[in-house]
């Protein structure tokens, strides 16, 4: 599995918004997820790929079932990744943020919901996040409630939720066969 850390964000680019979540040199973020339930989550499948010197995220077109090769990426030995591409609001920078998370954050935000997002929607709380390194020298992530209040989604900065053709690009098996060849899409940034 192609891993990177937070340090590495920059590296892939993305249209759109004020990029990518990371602590700067923070010891700890203050945030909100901008998530009124468990509903709003979405998952990604995806490849990654280097376009334009950039690294960026295809969306997989294989479905779990059948055969892998309808997806030219999964034939050709690309893995495939979960990411969740949560939207964030940085409470000390007052902007929106993407923060690029793997398939284990499903977990954690699951958890998240369950305690917090009960009687009020998830983005109503404000979490301290503190950024630890573990044993394999990963980081890892541990959420503290600082508060909640009467903060709706509609209250914050407006953001786009879906990833799809912004930071994960959408292409067909053509233009994958395309990429494959030639490094490309001739329609590179249309997305
Ligand atoms: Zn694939």
């Amino acid at each position: 599995m192609a891993r990177f850390g937070l340090n590495r964000a920059d590296e892939f680019g993305g249209q759109g918004g004020a990029g990518f979540f990371s602590f700067k040199g923070r010891k700890d973020a203050h945030i909100r997820f901008l998530y009124n339930d468990v509903n709003d989550v979405e998952g990604y499948a995806v490849h990654e790929i280097e376009l334009d010197g950039k690294k960026r995220y295809v969306d997989c077109l294989w479905d779990g079932k059948g055969d892998r090769h309808v997806c030219p990426l999964c034939r050709e030995g690309y893995f495939t990744q979960v990411k969740y591409l949560v939207p964030v609001y940085d409470e000390d920078e007052g902007v929106v943020y993407t923060w690029d998370r793997g398939k284990a954050f499903g977990r954690r935000l699951e958890k998240l919901f369950a305690k917090y997002a009960e009687e009020a929607p998830l983005c109503a709380t404000c979490f301290t996040v503190n950024r630890e390194i573990n044993e394999e020298g990963y980081p890892y992530y541990t959420f503290t409630p600082d508060y909640t209040d009467d903060t709706e989604l509609c209250d914050l900065p407006d953001f786009q939720r879906s990833a799809y053709g912004r930071l994960v690009l959408q292409k067909s098996a053509e233009e994958m066969e395309e990429y494959l060849e030639y490094g490309d899409f001739w329609d590179d940034e249309a997305c």
